[in-house]
Order: structure tokens, then C-alpha cells, then sequence
């Protein structure tokens, strides 16, 4: 097994899909929204041109490698650093999984291209297509992901429905819940009853645990998400990752993380290339690193460093 791809990365423990295999097949932050949630920043290159991003062929080899290597994972994932129906053979890639390996094939999805005869196509050969709404009209979509201008919502949402009347395997929602904006039961109930109408097979409700790209987004609390997931139907489940779920290895790389910013504060891409770790992966680490409190963010020249938090203790006998 080569140590280090391209294109795919992890396995990364992930609460719903136990240990995942990240496929990435566009560059970072080619994505057709903006969100202003997104863990990876702002979106840098807003598009919906559909083109082979990476090469097909190099996607496959990294592949063929991991697998004839024994890789072993409980899914493999098309995600990473932006919207992976952009990729024009993303369904060549869910083909060959199909074709190599028993692992079950997962898209994750914002759904935005489902309007697209030939993306539902390719989307269906997924085990697993998950699709994220958070929204139930165009005004909001544009408010909470900043959609590329020729996108429409009422068109979006038509095309999520037709994946479902064409397509059998498993469909989950996924739905972003941002504190006063998203979040009032009436509004939930709309995107509730907008979900409804797609007959997903599981719900899931998440929010803002790692830092998000806008600093007015703010994480609704375990308890209010689980006030609202009866709203859904089916009866939304959780997932939001409050707590840290590492292995050893994932408890190995936070302490080497803080390790090292305890030397210099760092970008998350200086830390993703010192670790030879995908971008998503150390966002994982460093929302994780956040919430305990280990280390903070600052920001300077439009750059987000991250350094260790001092206690009050090492702030004095540096003073
Ligand atoms: S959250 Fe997903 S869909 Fe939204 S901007 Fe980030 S990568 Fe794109």
C-alpha cells in the first residue's frame, strides 16, 4: 500500500459510517454552494460545470492499490473537499467499487445537480446516496448556502424527488441546523414536510461541532436537536459528534497536533501537509480539539492559525 494518495484518505472514524474510506474528487472547495456552515471554508471555486476534475484513471489506481493491499474500511465514501457530482465519471468510480469490493459505496451529496438526468443515473449506483437540505425555500437557500446563481431550489428539490421514484437503494437526508436561523419548530416543520416528500429512508440532524466558515453560525445544543427530531418522519436520529469518537490512532494524531502547536501556531493546511492528512480529516481533529477546549483559533493576514489554549498558570510565568 502506497503511504500516501491523492485521491482517497483514511480510513477516518466517522459516527455514521463506522470506518470510511474518503474518496476526493474534485479540489478543495470545488463545490456548486457556499455554505455558510461548511467545516472547509469558503468555497473558493462556486460552480456547476460537470468535468473529470481528477483524472478517472488515477482515482481508480489509488483504488486498485488500497484494495489489493487489504485496505479494510466499513464504507467507502465519495466526500471530501467539495461537491463530488461535479466529477463527470463520479458513477464510473461507484461502478468499479461495486465491481472490486463487497465495502458498501456511499455518496454524500448536497443534491444540487439531481435536476440532472445523467447525475440521478450515476448517483444510483451507490449503496448509500446521502443528500443534505436545510432549507425550504430559494430565499433561505441562498441566506444559509449560497448556491451558484443559476441554481433553483423548487428545481433541486423536483430532482431529489425523481431520484427517489427511479432509485431503490438507501436515501438519507442529512439536515444543518444553525441556532435562529434555521431552527424555529415552524420552519423546521417546513423542512420536515419538504423532506417527507422525498420518502427518505433515515433522517439525520447535525450542527455546527466544528468550526464552521462563518463565525455567526452557532451549534444548536444536544438536547434541542433532540427536541426536534421528532418533527421529521421518519423520527430524525442525532449525529451530530459532540464527543469525541477516536481510536488509538485518532487519539495518536490529536496529541501529535497539539504537540505541535505547541512549538508554532499553524493553518489547518500546514497541519493536514506536516501529517500527510486530508484537509477533512484534520478539520475532524481540530473540531474536536475546539470543543475541548485544547486549542483556539486565531485569526490574522485572513489567515485561520490555530494554537494551544495557555492556562492562566503558564500565562503568568511568561509574563
Ligand atoms: S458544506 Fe458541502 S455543499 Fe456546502 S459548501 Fe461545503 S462542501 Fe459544498
Amino acid at each position: 500500500m502506497k503511504t500516501k494518495y491523492k485521491t482517497i484518505f483514511g480510513p477516518v472514524p466517522s459516527r455514521r459510517f463506522g470506518r470510511s474510506l474518503g474518496v476526493d474528487l474534485v479540489p478543495f472547495k470545488t463545490c456548486s454552494l457556499d455554505c455558510v456552515f461548511c467545516q472547509l471554508g469558503r468555497t473558493t471555486d462556486k460552480t456547476i460545470t460537470r468535468k473529470e476534475y481528477i483524472l478517472l484513471q488515477s482515482v481508480l489506481e489509488e483504488l486498485t492499490d488500497w484494495l489489493d493491499s487489504e485496505g479494510t474500511a466499513d464504507y467507502i465514501t465519495l466526500s471530501g473537499s467539495g461537491e463530488p457530482t461535479l466529477h463527470s465519471r463520479f458513477g464510473e468510480v461507484l461502478q468499479f467499487i461495486t465491481s472490486k469490493t463487497k465495502i458498501p459505496s456511499v455518496l454524500l451529496t448536497n443534491g444540487t445537480l439531481f435536476y440532472l438526468p445523467e447525475v440521478r443515473e450515476a448517483a444510483a449506483h451507490a449503496d448509500v446516496v446521502k443528500i443534505s437540505i436545510s432549507v425550504w425555500d430559494q430565499t433561505y437557500f441562498q441566506h444559509v448556502n449560497r448556491p451558484h446563481p443559476k441554481l433553483d431550489f423548487d428545481k433541486i428539490v423536483e430532482g431529489i424527488r425523481l431520484f427517489r421514484n427511479e432509485h431503490h437503494g438507501k436515501i438519507w437526508i442529512e439536515v444543518f441546523l444553525i441556532d435562529g436561523v434555521n431552527t424555529i419548530p415552524a420552519d423546521v416543520e417546513r423542512i420536515a414536510q419538504l423532506i417527507e416528500g422525498v420518502r427518505p429512508d433515515r433522517i439525520h440532524l447535525n450542527t455546527a461541532v466544528r468550526p464552521p466558515a462563518e463565525d455567526f453560525v452557532t451549534a444548536l445544543s444536544n438536547r434541542e436537536l433532540n427536541k426536534l427530531a421528532p418533527l421529521f418522519h421518519p423520527t430524525a436520529e442525532v449525529i451530530a459528534d459532540f464527543h469525541a469518537d477516536l481510536t488509538s490512532h485518532g487519539q495518536f494524531n490529536e496529541n501529535a497536533i497539539v504537540a505541535m502547536l505547541q512549538r508554532r501556531p499553524c493553518t489547518a493546511e500546514q497541519i493536514s501537509k506536516a501529517f500527510g492528512m486530508h484537509l477533512n480529516e484534520t478539520f475532524k481533529y481540530l473540531g474536536d480539539l475546539l470543543r475541548t477546549n485544547q486549542v483556539m483559533e486565531v485569526k490574522k493576514n485572513q489567515n485561520k492559525f490555530y494554537c494551544v489554549k495557555k492556562t492562566k498558570r503558564e500565562q503568568s510565568a511568561h509574563q
